[in-house]
């Protein structure tokens, strides 16, 4: 823990301190500079958590030295994490591109759109059989029907598959399906789910909720390292703003805080974010710019017809062409595509 003194504090106000942190059982360490002075209490901080050290009087700041995510904070593994999903690596220097349609819809359009994103580059395969829609009469997906289609265009490309998970009662069925468990945004904090998927040996893909913060995210994150799944993937996927020209606002800088915070690696779903296909390509190349190691991109071969989210899903060939140019920013910066 360490406890920022106000300017000007006299020495009774420091030594009160001191032996309040003494008497709590720490180690104290006193560093006097020009214009601060900084006391670091040193031991079983968790005593402190009952103490509210900024009552005291001349204290201005408490920061406690270990976040309250270890097992997915840099502090706790200095290097990067790297998956390895069939071959696919994830947060090592190539940056990984998952496509997809929204949901799956039948047979022959997913293996057709399976087909496309793979000429286009695509690394894994998305597709949701369960969907989380707003309306309860929206089309909520194909359930293990669509999984088996998901299976069969695994099988036929070579891609592995991400799927969302909504519900405990279907992670034994998912986990015989999925490469990947997606966990969407709106279930960020179903702490029964993040359990459940924290037990098994399978890499989750957790988006960051609708209106949570990085730390209620690398929390969530916690949740599934906690049980022992350290396989995890962070997807930032736009916040909720008072904006409304977008269909959420993509929090860009949400990338670089993130890959200073933990050692997982972090993907951006552009399409979510904005909502519009249009803007998918400025997006995602800002993504790849400032460090994501993947995207999640919505393809659909035929988007005006989707039964959900074409509007900012992209047909096959603007992927493709957004996929080269992609490839250049990689470069630029360092990474591979
Ligand atoms: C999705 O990826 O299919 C999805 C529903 O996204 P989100 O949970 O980010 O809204
Ligand atoms: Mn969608």
């Amino acid at each position: 823990m360490i406890i920022v003194l106000k300017k000007g504090v006299t020495e009774e106000e420091i030594e009160h301190v001191v032996e309040k942190i003494k008497g709590l059982g720490l180690a104290v360490h006193i560093s006097k500079g020009q214009e601060r002075t900084i006391i670091g209490a040193i031991g079983d901080e968790s005593v402190l958590a009952a103490t509210p050290l900024e009552a005291l009087p001349g204290v201005e700041s408490v920061m406690p030295i270990l976040k309250p995510y270890k097992l997915v904070s840099r502090e706790f593994k200095s290097e990067d994490t790297v998956l390895d999903i069939s071959g696919v690596k994830i947060g090592g220097k190539a940056v990984q591109v998952i496509a997809g349609p929204c949901s799956v819809e039948g047979r022959d359009i997913l293996l057709e759109t399976a087909r496309e994103v793979k000429n286009g580059g695509a690394t894994l395969l998305r597709g949701g059989a369960f969907k989380p829609r707003t309306s309860p009469y929206s089309f909520q997906g194909l359930g293990e029907e669509g999984l088996k289609y998901l299976a069969e265009a695994r099988k036929q490309t070579g891609l592995p598959i991400v799927t969302e998970l909504m519900d405990p009662r279907d992670t034994e069925l998912l986990c015989e399906y999925a490469d990947v468990i997606q966990i969407g945004a709106r279930n960020m904090q179903n702490f029964r789910l993040l359990t459940d998927v924290g037990d098994c040996d399978k890499p989750v893909l957790l988006k960051r909720g609708l209106s949570a913060t990085i730390k209620e995210f690398l929390m969530s994150a916690e949740y599934i390292a906690s049980r022992g799944n350290k396989q995890i993937i962070l997807c930032e996927r736009g916040i909720r703003t008072f904006e409304t020209s977008t269909r959420n606002t993509l929090d860009l800088s949400s990338v670089p805080v993130l890959k200073e915070e933990t050692h997982l690696p972090v993907f951006v779903d552009p399409s979510h974010a904005v909502g519009r296909w249009e803007l998918v390509g400025a997006l995602s190349k800002a993504s790849v710019a400032v460090g994501a190691d993947g995207l999640m991109i919505e393809v659909h071969n035929d988007p005006e017809n989707a039964l959900c989210d074409g509007v900012q899903s992209l047909k096959p060939d603007k992927f493709s062409e957004l996929m080269a140019v992609l490839k250049k920013v990689a470069e630029a910066v360092g990474r591979t595509l």
